[in-house]
């Protein structure tokens, strides 16, 4: 069976019911804000206004149940990850008295995949900031529901200005396509101090993003996020089946 509107109708396999997919997983926004309502900026239903809008109400019928079921390990793996991150600045400012040194370990295959499906659930919902709803290559949705590797050099990216330091965890999150020659190739998503570019295409190794007029890009596929104050660390260590450039990210905060 297909459902027209389940962007993995491909697979001639939907259920006869459609869900109501959260574009920016329900468990990423909960962190966000665990009040249930999350500022939203710069979708194109609000004509360049701001509002404060239930996650209830965050959400586009854009796969059945069964394929949006199918990848509820990316959503789970997404929400573990950036509560790790959104937890930061709190467990830094209660260990200056005795210093902590953590490590989490996360699946960096099941992040990629799920940065993907937010640049699938986006585009196909009309959710980018161009309003237009576009189908997403069915070889981009083999890709989401690991039925096929990214190729090499596409995947996820960590932007960061090395030797930079933030002062505080913001809980906020935005999402941004990428566009070149009018066609999406990736996406931006920024969630409390981190950006993470997914991109669908080789970057220009020359250039290594700079034609996508991209903030810096500083690894792909880190194994180590490390956030410290100096005092104390929380390392995010990321498992690649492929590796990428195998770089640790250190974000240093002043709390
Ligand atoms: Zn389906």
């Amino acid at each position: 069976m297909k459902q027209p509107k389940c962007y993995a109708n491909h697979y001639d396999n939907c259920s006869a019911t459609m869900s109501n997919e959260h574009c920016l997983s329900r468990a990423v926004l909960e962190i966000i804000d665990p009040t249930g309502m999350v500022r939203v900026v710069g979708a194109p239903w609000l004509n360049g206004k701001e509002e404060t809008i239930s996650t209830a109400n965050l959400t586009a019928k854009v796969l059945c149940s069964k394929h949006n079921s199918e990848l509820s390990v990316l959503d789970a793996e997404a929400g573990r990850f950036f509560k790790a991150v959104c937890e930061t600045e709190k467990i830094l400012l209660s260990a200056r008295k005795n210093p902590q040194h953590a490590e989490y370990k996360f699946d960096g295959n099941l992040l990629e995949r799920w940065c993907l499906k937010v640049l699938c659930g986006y585009a196909a919902s009309g959710n980018f900031q161009t309003g237009i709803a576009t189908r997403p290559q069915p070889s981009w949705v083999d890709v989401v529901f690991g039925k096929w590797p990214f190729i090499d050099g596409h995947g996820l990216y960590y932007s960061w200005d090395e030797g930079d330091t933030v002062q505080t965890v913001v809980n906020h999150a935005g999402v941004f396509s990428l566009i070149r020659n009018g066609i999406v190739c990736g996406v931006r998503i920024a969630l409390a101090v981190n950006s993470f570019t997914l991109l669908m295409e080789k970057p220009d190794q020359t250039t290594r993003l700079k034609k996508h007029s991209l903030v810096p890009v500083n690894g792909y596929r880190p194994i180590e996020i490390c956030y410290t104050d100096g005092i104390s660390e929380r390392r995010l260590r990321l498992r690649w089946t492929v590796p990428g450039d195998q770089k640790i990210v250190t974000v240093g905060f002043r709390v």
